[in-house]
């Protein structure tokens, strides 16, 4: 019997999709081998980050411990990797008391993720980058609503009943979508007037949803606004200074607090590490996900360039893409291992779903060239059920 070490390093989306994965396809079914699986992430546990905009709008936890996840079989190792030495199929991690260790592995996963595009410091406000941000960004509105049943004068009211959000991509959506809710229910709670509560959606585009047909982002803004939320296109958001938004058109709103919902970025830790990675910082790798340069490493998730050689289309930084992903390294480690032809990447079908507060969503698909949506409960059941299959809750 052959002993191999894999390690995946990596507990988010694509991490944990991977570590089940390769458990279920090459654990159970290579024959020859037994594999010592290690899944190694910087936490103890698993960060829900597409759910983000729920602990900013209600106190929220949005993580699952790895060990829940992997109640057995996976070894979980707390630490940050800091670099990979594929000549010696080893990598360097430090623990949480900043020891330096080394790790060998036969085949190692890199599922390091991304980080959200951060803003400059004068810009103001915050931005959604994480679970501190998150709660900062509740603590500020929450502050400003106390706020607010203390002061007279209406247009320092209105101001700090006022939060812009700053791109309108499907974060920037869901986050507008869920504050428009909590801060109005928290207003009622304090004898406040809910319908004095102003949230805008500044886009920088002309439309919403650019991924999808115009009618879907024609259907996404009117359930915005019946849910209260001003969209405003071509409005780039510059600044907030002192509780002053500075808009692109020269539009200059009061508000009392800015939150920032902007792209990703590959883990800048990615080109420090020995990888090779491309002049984004996302890692060069084939159509079967293998590092160029590095045996035995694969690639996958945000944190990696992945190419549909058929069509020429890059994968987007999304959870259903990190999941697909996953699904088809398992075969390409196991064909791999065996020495059969292993499969390629393909890009996932058109598919985008959408959270519209607590009550409703909206799902998109093209299939055969028809679009399919599905609005209100439907529409939150299916986004409820892809957060929760993405999490290995399904
Ligand atoms: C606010 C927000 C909203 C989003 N909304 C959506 C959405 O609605 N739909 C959608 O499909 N996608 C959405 N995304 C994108 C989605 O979150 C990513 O596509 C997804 O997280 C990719 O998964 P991943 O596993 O590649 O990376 P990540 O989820 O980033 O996971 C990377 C993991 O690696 C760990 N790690 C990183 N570096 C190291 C290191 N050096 N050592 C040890 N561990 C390390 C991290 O701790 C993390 O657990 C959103 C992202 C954000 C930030």
């Amino acid at each position: 019997m052959k002993e191999l070490t894999c390690i995946v390093l990596g507990g988010g989306y694509a991490g944990i999709h991977a570590v089940k994965e390769i458990q279920d396809t090459i654990r159970d079914k290579t024959e020859g081998i037994r594999l010592r699986l290690v899944l190694i992430d910087k936490h103890p546990y698993h960060t829900r980050k597409v759910l983000l905009f729920k602990p900013a709008a209600k106190d929220q936890d949005i993580t699952i411990p790895l060990l829940k996840l992997f109640p057995s079989g996976v070894e979980i190792v707390q630490g940050q990797v800091t670099r990979i030495e594929s000549g010696e199929k080893r990598l360097l991690l430090q623990d949480t008391a900043g020891n330096e260790n080394s790790m060998k592995y036969d085949i190692l996963v890199v599922a390091a993720g991304s980080t959200v595009r951060q803003i400059e410091p004068n810009q103001g406000g915050v931005a959604l980058t994480g679970l501190e941000a998150a709660r900062k960004i509740h603590q500020i509105w929450r502050s400003n609503l106390m706020k607010t049943t203390q002061i007279r004068d209406a247009s320092e009211r209105a101001r700090l009943m006022t939060i812009a959000v700053a791109g309108a991509g499907i974060s920037g959506i869901e986050t507008a979508a869920e504050l428009a809710y909590f801060v109005r229910e928290d207003a009622k709670r304090l004898g406040l007037n809910p319908d004095l509560v102003n949230i805008y959606l500044c886009n920088h585009n002309k439309r919403l949803f650019q991924e999808g047909p115009v009618k879907v982002g024609l259907k996404l803004e009117r359930s915005l606004r019946a849910l209260g939320v001003t969209v405003c296109h071509e409005s780039k958001v510059l600044h907030e200074q002192k509780g002053v938004l500075t808009l692109s058109t020269g539009r200059t709103l009061p508000v009392g607090l800015c939150v920032w919902t902007l792209g990703l970025l590959p883990n800048p830790m990615l080109a420090k590490m020995g990888l090779r990675v491309n002049s984004e910082g996302y890692v060069l790798v084939d159509t079967s996900y293998r590092v160029e340069g590095a045996p035995g490493v694969y690639s996958i998730g945000d944190c990696a360039h992945i190419v549909d050689s058929a069509s020429g289309r890059v994968d987007g930084n999304t959870c259903k893409e990190a999941g697909a992903q996953a699904a088809r390294l398992g075969r390409i480690v196991a064909a791999d291992l065996a020495g059969r032809p292993a499969p390629s990447h393909k890009s996932f079908m058109d598919f985008f779903c959408f959270g519209l507060g607590p009550e409703q969503g909206m799902a998109w698909t093209r299939q055969w060239g028809v679009d399919f949506v599905f609005t209100g409960k439907l529409g939150l059941g299916i986004r409820k059920y892809t957060w929760d299959l993405a999490s290995l809750l399904k």
